[in-house]
C-alpha cells in the first residue's frame, strides 16, 4: 500500500525520489506489492541470464516442517547484511534526493530552464513541455549514482540477474513515462497556482484524484508490459489455474481465470512475488514465474489466497482512499510552507515566486521531506492490509489444503530464503519502511492463527 501512496505521490511530484518507491514493498518484505503503481519500480529490479548467473539454490526447506523462520548460517548472514543495507539505503536515498534538489536550487538550474522555456513560446503548455523534461532529466541524471549503487548491491547478492544494459534501458523507459506524466502535471499545477494562488493546493488535489485512478487503471495495461512479459496464467499453467479456481470458489468470490496472469520476472530477478493490481476492468492477480518455479502447488495456492484477500477486501480502492487523504495533507503543507521557503531563499535561488516554473524544485524539496516524515504512517497502513491478506489466505485455504497453517509457514520460509528477508530487522526499520510484517512474525502468525480450534468464526471467509 505504501507503494501506492508513494508512487502516486512520486508521479504527482515528478519522481523527487525516483528510486525509492515500490522498493520497500518488493524488497524489505514480500508476497505482494498489492498496488504496484510503479513504472520505475519495475525498472529498478535487476537482471541478465536467468540460468547461468542465478546463484540462488532452490530452497531445500520447501517441505520441511517449519516452526519458525530459520536460515543456515551463510544465508542468515547474507539476509541480515542485506536487510541492514536496505535500511541504510532508504535513509541514504532520501538524503541524497534532498541533496540533488539542493544542488539544482543553489546552482539555479530552475531559472535557466525557465528562461529558456519562456523564450521558446508564450504558450504555457509548450513552456511546461520544455521546462518539465529539462528539470526531470537533470534530477534523474543526478540521482543515477544512488540507483546504480542500489542495483550493484542487488547484483552482488544475486537477487538481480539483469545486465546493466537491460537495467539502463528499463531506467530510461521509466524516465520517459515520468516525463510524459510530468509535463501534464506541471502544466496543470502551474495553471492552478496562477489562477488561484491561495487555493491551488486544494484544486490540484481534486485534479490529482481522477489522475491517480486513471494511473492505477492503466498500470497493468500499459506500464507493466513495458518492463515484463505477461501471459494468461491459464495458458502458462492450466493445472495451477485449476487449483487456484478451486480456492477462489471456496472464497465465494468471482475472480475469473482471465484475471489471473503469469509474469516473467525470472529474466531479471531471482526474487519471488505475486501481487494484485489494476482497478475495475484492469484488476488482476499476477504471479511471478519465479514463485511458480520455487514453490509447490499448495504453497502457491496459499500465496494466491493472500492475493485473493487483497482483491476481495478491496485493498486497491482503500489504498487509493488513503493516498487521497495523504495527498490532501501533503499539498496543504506544501502550500503553507512554500511561501516561507521562497521568502527565505527565493532571491538566492533566482525564483520569482510560487507561480514561477523555477519554484518546482523547491516545492518538490518540501513534499519529499513531508512524504518521508509520513513514512511510518504509510508503512503501518500497508502492514495492516498485508496482515489482513495473510489472515485471509489462512482462512480461505483452511480445509482446502492439508495442514494449511504449516503450508503457510513453509511458503513464508521459502519466500524469506529466496528473497533474503532479514531474520532480525530493527524495530525502527520496520516502523519506518516495512510495507509487510517481518517474515518471522508472518510465520508465527500462520502457526498460531486458529479460530476453528476455539470454535470461533473466521473473520473473512465464513
Ligand atoms: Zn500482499
Amino acid at each position: 500500500m505504501k507503494s501506492l501512496a508513494r508512487c502516486i505521490l512520486i508521479l504527482l511530484t515528478l519522481q523527487a525520489a525516483p528510486h525509492a518507491f515500490g522498493k520497500n514493498a518488493a524488497r524489505l518484505a514480500s508476497i505482494s506489492a498489492p498496488a504496484s503503481v510503479s513504472a520505475p519500480q519495475s525498472s529498478q529490479p535487476p537482471a541478465s541470464t536467468p540460468d547461468a548467473a542465478a546463484p540462488v539454490a532452490p530452497p531445500q526447506t520447501s517441505e520441511r516442517k517449519v516452526t519458525a523462520y530459520t536460515l543456515p548460517p551463510d544465508l542468515y548472514r547474507k539476509a541480515r547484511d542485506l536487510g541492514r543495507f536496505h535500511a541504510r539505503f532508504a535513509w541514504i536515498d532520501f538524503f541524497y534526493g534532498i541533496f540533488v534538489l539542493w544542488v539544482i536550487l543553489s546552482w539555479k538550474f530552475g531559472p535557466q530552464f525557465r528562461d529558456w522555456a519562456e523564450s521558446v513560446s508564450r504558450n504555457r503548455f509548450i513552456q511546461a513541455a520544455a521546462f518539465a523534461p529539462l528539470l526531470l532529466v537533470t534530477m534523474a541524471i543526478l540521482g543515477l549514482p544512488s540507483a546504480i549503487y542500489e542495483n550493484s548491491v542487488e547484483r552482488k547478492y544475486g537477487l538481480s540477474i539483469q545486465s546493466w544494459g537491460s537495467w539502463f534501458w528499463d531506467w530510461a523507459k521509466g524516465q520517459f513515462l515520468g516525463i510524459l506524466l510530468g509535463i501534464i502535471l506541471v502544466a496543470i499545477l502551474y495553471a492552478v497556482i496562477r489562477s488561484s494562488p491561495r487555493r491551488w493546493w486544494f484544486y490540484f488535489w481534486l485534479v490529482s484524484l481522477p489522475i491517480a485512478v486513471i494511473l492505477v487503471f492503466i498500470q497493468p495495461l500499459i506500464v507493466d508490459p513495458m518492463f515484463h512479459k505477461f501471459e494468461p496464467l491459464q495458458e502458462k499453467d492450466p493445472a495451477l489455474t485449476t487449483s487456484l479456481e478451486t480456492m477462489v470458489q471456496r472464497a465465494g468470490v468471482n475472480i475469473p481465470p482471465e484475471r489471473m496472469f503469469w509474469m516473467g520476472a525470472g529474466e531479471k530477478t531471482t526474487e519471488l512475488n505475486a501481487y494484485v493490481t489494476g482497478i475495475g476492468a484492469s484488476k488482476r492477480i499476477v504471479v511471478w514465474d519465479t514463485t511458480i518455479a520455487k514453490m509447490n502447488t499448495p504453497q502457491i495456492v496459499l500465496v494466491a489466497g493472500h492475493e485473493t484477500g487483497h482483491y476481495v477486501l478491496n485493498h486497491i480502492w482503500k489504498g487509493l482512499l488513503f493516498a487521497a487523504v495523504f495527498l490532501f495533507v501533503l499539498f496543504y503543507l506544501g502550500h503553507r510552507t512554500i511561501g516561507w521557503l521562497l521568502r527565505r531563499f527565493g532571491t538566492a535561488w533566482g525564483i520569482r515566486g510560487v507561480d514561477d516554473w523555477a519554484s518546482l524544485p523547491a516545492l518538490l524539496l518540501l513534499l519529499s521531506v513531508y512524504s518521508f516524515v509520513a513514512n511510518p504512517v504509510q508503512s503501518a497502513v500497508s502492514r495492516y492490509f498485508e496482515h489482513q491478506a495473510d489472515q485471509y489466505g489462512l482462512e480461505v485455504t483452511h480445509g482446502l489444503i492439508p495442514d494449511s497453517s504449516q503450508v503457510a509457514a513453509q511458503a513464508f520460509q521459502v519466500l524469506g530464503e529466496v528473497d533474503l528477508s532479514d531474520p532480525t530487522p530493527s524495530p525502527i526499520t520496520v516502523f519506518m519502511f516495512y510495507s509487510h510484517p517481518p517474515i518471522p512474525d508472518r510465520i508465527r502468525f500462520s502457526l498460531t492463527y486458529d479460530p476453528w480450534d476455539k470454535g470461533e468464526q473466521p473473520e473473512f471467509v465464513k
